[in-house]
């Protein structure tokens, strides 16, 4: 099984760091040293993204009851009655319709005090109040089960979920029908799984329509609509305004990187294809740059410092981003989980901004031509010759697309692929859906 390398320079930070507690600063201030670890983790469901998943387990919740035992004292400073008040999920509190706060925390009296509290057999917390919110009923009972706490506190996590970099001879790519995607949930789970694992799948037996794409992008989340429209056409036609439309070598690229949130996931799907030339080719950005950092520390660290533009000047439209080409967190356990974002689009370049000294420039050169190079390393290039009835989906922030020239004997012959794109947001909302 793959193993991602640890970062050897953040191997000091995280030694020291014995969870990562992306919570509130309230909970972390629970110090009950023998606990302190993986205090609120502990509590978390065994089929979420723990950092202490070791010490999890469904009977520790019962026995132990870390967080039990936290709520039980909350006589002392240590749990402050703000965040315990702030939590309380009842009708009054939140609204049982839309999931929406009732109330605002800095309303919450700052010298509130818990008036009562009582443990209910099946392991319920029971908290009354002293100066609670203003227009709260007289009996007003926040309850609170623990097992409810994660949820209520981080949501499930999409760390949980294992991502896999590839190269062409270690992908193993899923594939999967257009009609079981669209109609099988237990389908839907497992190519949404994959695609966060590999950042690509591809469906078959897609109907020739021109409509087939958004619906395959609509089971996933709304159609992102950009100035190429809410759908748009990859032809081999001359004259185009994009690259991508005319017949050429197209190098390895991201979408829309000019744009402030570029979409996530990119669909296309084959509708007619050339005879010989214009074969569609992917690599994982995500593999590169673990590799890069294992190779070459400082031209990943140039690469995750430097910026990049991005820029589309034409038709009375300008759009221009600077991005790092690593975008990168450096409190991850390990390269893989730290990689936040990749930026990599050449066709798109525009001219340097804040990149103007020599060294600098000289820095950049020389770490994105490695980059460069390990993104086309032999072996890593996966390519396939779509065929009319198959539909790719990618993740255009993660894995890279190409396109290869077309062959003189395509002259004459049409290739038409039909795109769209799905933002962020419903894509990472549909795989939390896998957490739970
Ligand atoms: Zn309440």
């Amino acid at each position: 099984m793959w193993a991602p390398p640890r970062c050897s320079r953040l191997a000091s930070t995280l030694r020291a760091m014995t969870v990562r507690r992306p919570y509130s600063s309230n909970v972390a201030r629970i110090k009950a040293p023998s606990a302190i670890t993986c205090q609120l983790p502990r509590t978390r469901p065994s089929n979420r993204s723990i950092q202490c998943s070791a010490h999890y387990s469904a009977q520790a919740v019962q026995q132990t009851d870390p967080i039990s035992q936290d709520l039980e004292r909350t006589t002392t400073p240590d749990l402050s009655p703000i965040w315990l008040r702030d939590i309380c999920p009842c009708e009054h509190c939140v609204d049982p319709s839309s999931g929406q706060k009732k109330f605002w925390t800095v309303d919450i009296p700052s010298d509130i005090q818990i008036k009562s509290h009582q443990t209910l057999p099946d392991g319920t917390h029971e908290y009354t109040w002293t100066h609670d919110l203003p227009n709260m009923p007289a009996d007003h009972t926040t309850r609170i089960h623990p097992s409810t706490l994660p949820s209520t506190l981080a949501g499930p996590s999409l760390s949980s979920l294992p991502q896999r970099p590839w190269t062409a001879s270690t992908l193993s790519l899923y594939s999967t029908s257009y009609e079981s995607y669209l109609t099988s949930p237990t389908t839907f789970r497992e190519a949404l799984s994959a695609l966060h694992r590999d950042g690509l799948i591809f469906l078959t037996s897609v109907p020739e329509s021109e409509s087939s794409v958004t619906s395959i992008a609509e089971r996933i989340g709304p159609v992102r609509n950009t100035f190429y429209g809410f759908s748009w056409d990859v032809r081999s036609v001359p004259k185009a305004r994009n690259v991508a439309y005319t017949s050429g070598h197209l190098g390895f690229h991201q979408d829309l990187l000019y744009m402030a949130d570029p979409p996530r996931l990119q669909f296309l799907h084959c509708l007619r294809s050339s005879a010989a030339g214009g074969a569609s080719l992917f690599t994982d950005a995500y593999r590169a740059v673990v590799e890069l950092h294992d190779q070459d520390l400082t031209a990943f660290e140039d690469l995750a410092r430097l910026r990049t533009t991005y820029h589309y000047v034409k038709e009375g439209k300008h759009y221009t981003q600077s991005r790092r080409t690593i975008e990168f967190d450096e409190q991850a356990g390990t390269v893989l989980e730290g990689i936040r974002d990749v930026n990599w689009s050449p066709p798109f370049q525009g001219p340097f901004t804040g990149l103007e000294t020599e060294d600098d420039v000289a820095r950049w050169h020389a770490a994105a031509r490695k980059f460069r190079d390990l993104t086309e390393r032999e072996g890593s290039v996966f390519e396939r010759m779509m065929k009319p009835g198959e539909c790719v989906i990618f993740d255009n922030k993660r894995v890279l697309h190409a396109r290869t020239a077309f062959e003189p004997g395509d002259v004459g012959k049409e290739r038409w692929l039909k795109g769209c794109y799905v933002d962020g947001d419903p894509y990472w909302s549909a795989l939390r859906q896998l957490t739970k």
